[in-house]
């Protein structure tokens, strides 16, 4: 057996969903929508099916859903790209994440990491054998520190991994730190993977890609998911944006990981992507209103609910209820007894790198309105 693997506990998400399921809470922990996406595209993906889209399709994807990604880069972030070289349609933004740290990491190598941390980086990277340095987000306001973070820095260091909008925190990287990471991946030779599956998904500020900052082109590969884009996370359709060089060895990851990718689904999503203004911009107000809803509801009840500009989730500070308890602990409680369920922040933490937090809990406001509101009230009743 592969040790490392062997050791690795159930993801976070699986272990509060199935807490969930089996005391029949509301479940604002793992993260999808509780209704379908948009009947348009999953009838695109239908009709697919019934237009003989079932055999394999090409390795690095549909060329129409390629041209649809180069020609959202280039709508939403002026990134002018080659849909044949420069553009790998993968399984999820989870086997984009693993094929684009295939493509860059030797043993040895090191990566630079934000905490607190989407749950599989870290295993992913200490399994192709990198050497993770993690530098820690302050909260309650999720400031980047740059001094740490340029310390992170080294001649070894292969990459950075960045993802924003954020999971778990909601934070937005601004255009000025950006503008410092570039600074540090053009000093150290480094690149830049950038996961942005929530890319659509910002309420106060605009997303900025780092791939669209000066000299950032050939150093960055960025990846979207329809998941999110679309709030069809069954899907797992993904894809990856880098120069032709780094495009073709992500290829070759791709090749031996899955090889390629449902034809049906990826024909429904370049429909998708070529969607009008409208569509993203009703997406995002949907979801900011959603945000409003569910952090005033837990500001009533008591808890202190933290800076969030964009994705799924919103962190708050559990301390006024806890009674000393931890996040574990006080999340397990909340479902148990209160019927709703959250992710305990500890989880997005690395413990080596320093003790994590543990007053801070996830919830994920993409749910419908009256589901939030019961969640808030149940809360309500219970405390
Ligand atoms: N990205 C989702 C979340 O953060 C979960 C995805 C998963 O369960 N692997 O909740």
């Amino acid at each position: 057996l592969n040790r490392q693997l062997a050791a690795l506990p159930t993801t976070i998400f699986t272990v509060m969903s199935e807490l969930a399921r089996q005391h029949g809470a509301i479940n604002l922990g793992q993260g999808f929508p509780d209704t379908e996406g948009p009947h348009d595209i999953v009838q695109a993906a239908a009709d697919a099916l019934l237009d003989q889209r079932n055999q394999y399709a090409p390795l690095t994807g549909l060329p129409e859903l390629r041209a649809a990604v180069a020609h959202s880069n280039a709508r939403f972030q002026r990134i002018e790209v080659d849909p044949d070289s420069e553009v790998v349609v993968t399984s999820g933004a989870t086997e984009a994440l693993a094929a684009s740290l295939m493509a860059l990491i030797e043993p040895g190598d090191e990566v630079v990491l934000i905490e607190p941390l989407y749950d599989t980086y870290l295993p992913m990277v200490r399994q192709l054998g990198g050497v993770p340095r993690i530098v820690r987000l302050e909260d309650p306001e999720w400031t980047l520190p740059r001094q740490a973070l340029a310390e992170a820095f080294s001649a070894r260091t292969k990459a950075i991994l960045l993802n924003t909008p954020m999971n778990p925190t909601g934070k937005v990287f601004s255009c000025d730190e950006l503008t410092f990471i570039a600074g540090l991946l053009k000093q150290h030779d480094a690149y830049a993977i950038c996961d942005e599956v929530y890319e659509h998904l910002t309420f106060d500020v605009p997303h900025l890609s780092l791939m669209a900052l000066p000299d950032m082109r050939e150093r960055c590969l960025r990846i979207g998911s329809a998941g999110k884009s679309f709030s069809l996370t069954g899907w797992k359709v993904g894809y990856v944006t880098a120069p032709a060089p780094l495009a073709a060895v992500v290829a070759k990851a791709h090749q031996n990981l899955v090889f390629a990718t449902p034809p049906n689904l990826q024909r429904a999503v370049a429909y998708g992507l070529n969607k009008d203004e409208r569509y993203f911009t009703e997406l995002s107000a949907d979801l900011a209103h959603k945000r409003d809803l569910l952090s005033a509801g837990l500001r009533g009840v008591g808890l202190d609910v933290l800076p969030c500009q964009g994705s799924y989730f919103v962190m708050a500070d559990i301390t006024p209820l806890a009674n000393g308890l931890d996040d574990m602990a006080f999340a397990r409680l909340l479902t148990e007894q209160a019927g709703v369920t959250t992710i305990p922040a500890s989880a997005f933490y690395e413990p080596a790198n320093g003790a994590p937090p543990s007053h801070l809990l996830r919830f994920a406001f993409c749910k419908q309105e009256s589901v939030l509101r019961e969640a808030v009230s149940r809360i309500e009743a219970w405390h």
